[in-house]
């Protein structure tokens, strides 16, 4: 496996490739890797014949307040993670790698960002549109990979691709969990014990939420009341959101049905986490 900061290098590694005729998978990352991502590079190795992941903390998608500084890093175990997963090539560039002197370019997008994450972290978005533009510049894969865990996120790549007709073909992947039901996420690092019991109520709601559609509730309002009063009950527990919303343009329904996403993001002390899940039918 090869790991390198310089985009020429993975550049011209991916060039070879591409003459030989092989297919690369991409699956972009801020590192710290857990089986979350794990699934993700497992996927792209079952599906294309080289695997590109990048490791990059971007700061461009953190806001003024938020963790930037404190992100955890470990590039040893990822190297580690990647590699037993057979990933190919690591691209782990530094901040000035990616954002010379002068840079002054950005993808911004004026829909599927006034809700969930786009409302509660404004320039987010637009940070992560630009960065997974510039990635999928340098790596130019046939596919790439992303998480439903961040699933405004996923909605947002797969129109930028459209709308901008990018050649790469977006794959969506289900969210994996704790044992015991919590969200793998690199910021549960952050929690203290007490918080990590008590985190435990954004998949617990998630499930009160599904249990709620089976039972054949459809108007969003009560299933989002019905969330939020239990979240509640978690006195370590500060909503900064729950909505429900469709998929395709993650705006707000009023109906749940196919395709709707209902969405969360808790804070648990000062670590805000996000959970959710699709209505299937
Ligand atoms: P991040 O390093 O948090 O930017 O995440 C990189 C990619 O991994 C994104 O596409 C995330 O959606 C995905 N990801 C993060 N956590 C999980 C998880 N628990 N399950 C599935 N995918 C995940």
């Amino acid at each position: 496996m090869q790991i390198t900061g310089k985009i020429s290098e993975v550049r011209s590694q991916v060039k070879e490739w591409k003459r030989e005729g092989l297919t690369v998978g991409f699956v972009p990352t801020m590192g710290y890797l857990h089986e979350g991502h794990g699934s993700l590079m497992k996927r792209a190795r079952s599906e294309c014949d080289k695997v590109v992941a990048s490791i990059f903390v971007n700061p461009m998608q953190f806001g003024a307040n938020e963790d930037l500084d404190s992100y955890p890093r470990d590039l040893e175990a990822d190297a580690k993670l990647c590699e037993s997963i057979g990933v190919d090539l690591i691209f782990h560039p530094e901040v000035e790698e990616m954002y010379a002197e002068g840079f002054c370019s950005f993808v911004d997008m004026n829909g599927l960002t006034k809700e969930l994450c786009g409302k509660s972290r404004p320039i987010h978005f637009r940070g992560v549109c630009t960065v997974v533009n510039k990635l999928f510049n340098i790596v130019t894969p046939d596919k790439a990979f992303f998480g439903q865990k961040d699933a405004q996120q996923l909605a947002v790549i797969r129109r930028m691709v459209k709308d901008l007709n990018m050649d790469v073909e977006i794959v969506g992947c289900p969210i994996i969990r704790e044992e015991d039901g919590l969200a793998k996420s690199s910021r549960n690092t952050y929690l203290n014990e007490e918080e990590r019991k008590a985190a435990l109520i954004l998949s617990r709601t998630i499930r009160l939420g599904e249990k709620l559609v089976s039972e054949g509730v459809k108007d969003a309002g009560e299933l989002v009341a019905a969330m939020k009063a239990n979240i509640e009950k978690e006195p370590l527990a500060k909503i900064d959101y729950v909505e429900a919303v469709s998929m395709d343009d993650i705006e707000k329904v009023d109906t749940i049905g196919k395709n709707t996403l209902v969405a969360m993001a808790v804070y648990i002390g000062k670590t805000r986490l996000i959970d959710n899940f699709i209505v299937e039918s």
